[in-house]
């Protein structure tokens, strides 16, 4: 985004800061001692859809504002967020952008950041408990594990509108956690199949992890086809792995939560 010369102007008046501040997966216990200061003494609260109502009530004192995007639901244009942000900061002296999880996973703090750059506007960004934290922690197992699983990666199968399509998600780390897959599990699992992932790969999706209405299926790559995928109505991440295996084990001999 460029910066035009009244703008440079305007931000020699701005008096805000803003804070780009991760709200974890839901759960409000999860949120960061740090996250929960910047909400108490916030002015302006601008946050994502998927933000919990129990935390926006950490910030009584904050106008709070939904700048949510949930895909195909009219979305409000990023574009509008980054300049909504840089005028703000004029107005406000403690502005705080709160997203889901961690600002820096599938959050496009990239874009907000440049946005804030380019009108010199003082930003800081305070991370959170990505969902694969919340999912790894509530399920009861590992995401790296000595002997199994040396690697794990945060993946996507979604594209951007002009990105070439169709997506795919590299194969490369022994445990996959794929945020925004629900739609197209099946589709996933059938290419990571032909790439040679064994059908017995476990696989678990885990539905509004951290939260009291969390659920989860437990399957493999080979059963992925049966998950009811558009039925169900919250976020959902997927993790396929051997790691995952543990979760069966955990939740037989019920050590975890297991609210499915
Ligand atoms: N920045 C966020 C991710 C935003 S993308 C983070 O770090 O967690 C939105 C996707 O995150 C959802 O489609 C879903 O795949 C995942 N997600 C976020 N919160 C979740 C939750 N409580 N349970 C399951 N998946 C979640």
């Amino acid at each position: 985004m460029g910066t035009s010369s009244s703008e440079r102007a305007a931000s020699a008046r701005q008096v805000g800061r803003v804070f780009l501040v991760g709200a974890g997966p839901g759960d409000p216990d999860l949120l960061t001692v740090k996250a929960l200061r910047l909400l108490a003494q916030a002015d302006l609260v601008l946050h994502d859809a998927l933000v919990d109502p129990r935390i926006l009530e950490c910030a009584p004192r904050a106008r709070r504002v939904d700048v949510g995007k949930r895909a195909g639901r009219g979305a409000t244009a990023q574009r509008f967020i980054n300049r909504l942000l840089v005028s703000s900061a004029r107005h406000h002296a403690c502005v705080v952008r709160l997203k889901g999880g961690d600002p820096a996973v599938f959050g496009r703090l990239d874009e907000e950041l440049q946005a804030l750059r380019a009108a010199a506007i003082p930003f800081e960004v305070v991370p959170g408990v990505t969902a694969a934290s919340a999912a790894a922690a509530s399920l009861g197992v590992s995401l790296t594990l000595r002997g199994v699983a040396r690697g794990v990666s945060f993946a996507t199968p979604r594209v951007g509108a002009g990105e070439p399509g169709p997506g795919q998600v590299s194969n490369q780390s022994d445990t996959l956690v794929l945020y925004m897959a629900g739609q197209v599990l099946g589709e996933v699992a059938s290419r990571l199949l032909s790439d040679g992932r064994p059908g017995r790969t476990p696989l678990v999706v885990i539905e509004n992890a951290s939260l009291p209405n969390e659920h989860r299926w437990i399957g493999t790559l080979d059963t992925a086809v049966d998950w009811p995928g558009p039925a169900v109505r919250g976020p959902v991440l997927v993790l396929i792995g051997d790691a995952l295996a543990a979760a069966d084990q955990v939740l037989a001999a019920g050590l975890a939560r297991n609210a499915a």
